[in-house]
């Protein structure tokens, strides 16, 4: 065993090396070095001797000192940074199959409002192993619906986060608009105003982690406009603002949502958040599928970010976003597998594949390429939350999140461009993930946690939920 004095030193060596860094560093056939949580160096070819701690003797091998792995027919690239997701909706899935935003949600709300804690915590499990099992080394979670009896949510989530061994950034959802208010909610599915605020207050004191290899950051997000009051709104991202965390909401994601704001606030749903104080560079939208030119504008203008969720838009029939616009207009985007029950694959190495498929069928075959694709789902996410001098790139000073992916086995074998074979073809098997240095997954196996186990737990929590 090493003491900390003297961290493992992990040397990946003989694999393709997509750095993602701002020069776009590619190699053929190079080396990743990681010490402890950290990459301390990266390059073509082997790794100089000086990026190691003394000779790589046998004794330094055997001791564990430093571990070695041949990553011949491998290709490394950053852990994946998922920045939108709903876990608990892993116990929802393949529910209302054919059906619009507003009827898959009036459907499958009263489901939700029987969660609890013992029941999300599974879910929450399963929905992550299968992230990190899709090149997911950071994830996000809006958790927003908070039943009276549940216990506490937002808890099992992050213990289910701290169990499978990803980057968490959970943010503390919200909704306090009932149907008999309005909203599109039933009213058990919705809480107190001052309720929530006090518990987002009580999220970020308990929680946040500031710290630059922070594994468990928060942030503040009521759910959307036809399911949140505007003084929700408002206060939340007050609160948001002095507490020094990020924001975050669904916004513009149906053409059901336009007109519900039409109807209700009289103008589109993006100008009803640029009126409650709620566009800003602290703040990243999930969807953002119905803008007009004026409205990406107004949205570049003040930095706002957005978390494109193609999967989810296609199953929902939502409408498809101007990725390709809002690439160029400078916003930050990335991708977002969205909830469990609207995505079912919740793959993130799928929605890179998605998020390409669906930009070319739109704009053409040059509306986004493989490079920009995998560039949304690595430094593209890290920007969205707020992390990219830490992660999303394989650089020397930056933590050590890696995915390495086996491009050598059937689905890949001669294929001429790694990084085509990794977005466009099937999800490759993950050699190894790690996230801050340690092993999150082995040959394509979890060894955090059991799959097994969490398959069966999950299918016990989704019997109960319809007991
Ligand atoms: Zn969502």
């Amino acid at each position: 065993m090493s003491s900390p004095a003297s961290p493992v030193t992990l040397v990946l060596e003989n694999c393709a090396v997509v750095t993602m860094d701002g020069q776009g560093s590619e190699y053929a056939s190079g080396h990743v070095v990681v010490t402890g949580k950290v990459i301390t160096a990266v390059g073509t070819g082997s790794p100089p001797p000086g990026s190691l701690p003394g000779p790589v003797s046998a004794d330094a091998v055997s001791t564990g000192t430093i571990r070695r792995i041949d990553a011949s027919g491998c290709l490394a690239t950053p852990g994946l940074i998922n920045t939108h997701h709903h876990l608990y909706q892993w116990g929802t899935r393949g529910m209302a199959a054919d059906a619009t935003l507003f009827e898959w949600l009036t459907q499958l709300y009263p489901v939700w409002a029987r969660m609890n804690a013992d029941t999300v915590r599974p879910l929450a499990t399963a929905a992550l192993a299968w992230l990190a099992r899709t090149g997911c080394s950071t994830t996000m979670d809006h958790h927003y619906v908070f039943p009276r009896t549940g216990g506490d949510l937002l808890g099992a989530t992050i213990a289910a986060a701290q169990q499978v061994g990803l980057r968490f950034h959970p943010t503390r959802g919200s909704m306090d608009l009932g149907a008999s208010s309005g909203g599109l909610p039933p009213d058990d599915a919705v809480e107190d105003r001052d309720a929530v605020l006090l518990a987002s207050k009580a999220a970020v004191d308990q929680y946040h982690d500031d710290a630059p290899e922070s594994m468990l950051r928060i942030g503040l997000a009521p759910c959307s406009p036809f399911s949140v009051t505007s003084e929700l709104l408002t206060e939340a991202a007050e609160l948001g603002r002095r507490a020094g965390v990020r924001l975050h909401t669904h916004l513009a994601e149906t053409a059901d949502e336009s007109q519900y704001c039409a109807e209700h606030f009289g103008c589109t749903p993006l100008d009803y958040l640029d009126s409650l104080g709620w566009l800003g560079d602290d703040v990243w939208l999930a969807h953002a599928v119905h803008l007009d030119d004026a409205a990406i504008a107004r949205l570049a203008a003040t930095g706002t970010g957005v978390a494109h969720c193609p999967s989810s838009n296609g199953r929902l029939g939502a409408g498809v976003c101007r990725t390709h616009d809002l690439v160029a207009a400078g916003f930050r985007v990335g991708l977002g597998v969205d909830g469990a029950a609207s995505s079912e694959e919740s793959s993130l190495i799928g929605e890179v594949r998605q998020a390409t498929l669906t930009a070319r069928a739109a704009g053409g075959p040059r509306a986004m390429s493989v490079r920009g694709a995998l560039e949304l789902a690595t430094m593209g996410g890290a920007r969205l939350l707020g992390r990219d001098r830490e992660i999303g790139s394989l650089e020397v000073g930056k933590l050590a999140d890696i995915a390495l992916w086996r491009l050598d086995t059937l689905a890949h074998a001669g294929v001429a461009d790694p990084v085509a074979g990794l977005v466009l073809g099937a999800r490759p098997p993950l050699e190894l993930l790690l996230v801050n240095g340690e092993t999150i997954i082995e040959r394509d196996q979890l060894v955090t946690v059991d799959e097994r186990e969490i398959a069966a737990s999950s299918l016990r929590a989704v019997l109960s939920l319809n007991d």
